[in-house]
């Protein structure tokens, strides 16, 4: 699938489990989501959805912070046997959640930091600052990105979920994928069997996602936002 359709997915999945994972413990992570959560979980899952496709030279999230992420790219690309392998598996899940949990539990700049970055990827692949302009819309996206960082940061959002919702926003990317004819690797590098639908699967940016995929994913954020927002209000203590 394409950034765009990536990133909705990750707003989309986000939304779509806070009623379910609000006041449940998963692995000892206590969730208290209230809107600062929803919204800073669902940029953040729209960002983490973009990071399986670091190890392709032409991605969005590879070309969103110049040198820096291509470097990063390239090691990712090397390091995961080239694109659409170990960066589409299970192991790779764990890395990333583990990891961004890990830098949680570090350190509290160095999650703001990281937040910023995956909202500057988040907005990317939605398709904020890619207009013609190119100049123009670097600099808008990079104001709204510290904008909304800050806005987050003055809140009080606790990050506790964060590593769950990158957990999470990779999966999503690997469900994206799995509709598509190429496959994903799951189990690499232990198996490299490529689950997917391969014969039915839709092509990548072929009509079938421009037309259907990005509408229906735009329309379940509308409705997920008029139902979430209200919910909130009904909760005990929101
Ligand atoms: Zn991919």
């Amino acid at each position: 699938m394409m950034g765009h359709s990536h990133a909705l997915s990750g707003v989309v999945g986000w939304m779509a489990v806070v009623p379910f994972l609000n006041g449940t413990e998963v692995m000892g992570v206590r969730f208290d989501l209230g809107p600062g959560e929803i919204i800073a979980g669902a940029l953040v899952c729209a960002g983490a959805a973009l990071i399986p496709d670091l190890d392709h030279k032409s991605a969005t999230i590879t070309n969103t912070y110049g040198v820096f992420t291509r470097t990063l790219g390239a090691l990712f690309n090397w390091a995961f046997g080239g694109h659409r392998n170990g960066t589409h598996s299970i192991l790779f899940v764990l890395l990333m959640g583990g990891m961004t949990q890990a830098l949680a539990l570090w350190s509290d700049l160095a999650v703001q930091i990281f937040v910023f970055l995956l909202i500057g990827i988040a907005f990317n692949g939605l398709g904020y600052g890619m207009s013609k302009n190119k100049v123009a819309a670097e600099i808008i996206n990079a104001l709204a990105t510290a904008g909304i960082t800050l806005a987050l940061y003055t809140s009080g959002v606790n990050y506790n979920w964060i590593g769950i919702a990158v957990a999470f926003g990779c999966i999503l990317h690997f469900i994206g994928d799995m509709l598509t004819e190429a496959g994903v690797p799951l189990f690499w590098p232990v198996w490299k069997y490529r689950f997917g639908l391969k014969f039915m699967g839709f092509k990548t940016d072929g009509k079938v996602e421009r037309n259907v995929i990005t509408p229906v994913l735009t329309l379940a954020i509308v409705l997920l936002s008029v139902y979430l927002f209200p919910w909130l209000e009904l909760m005990p203590d929101a």
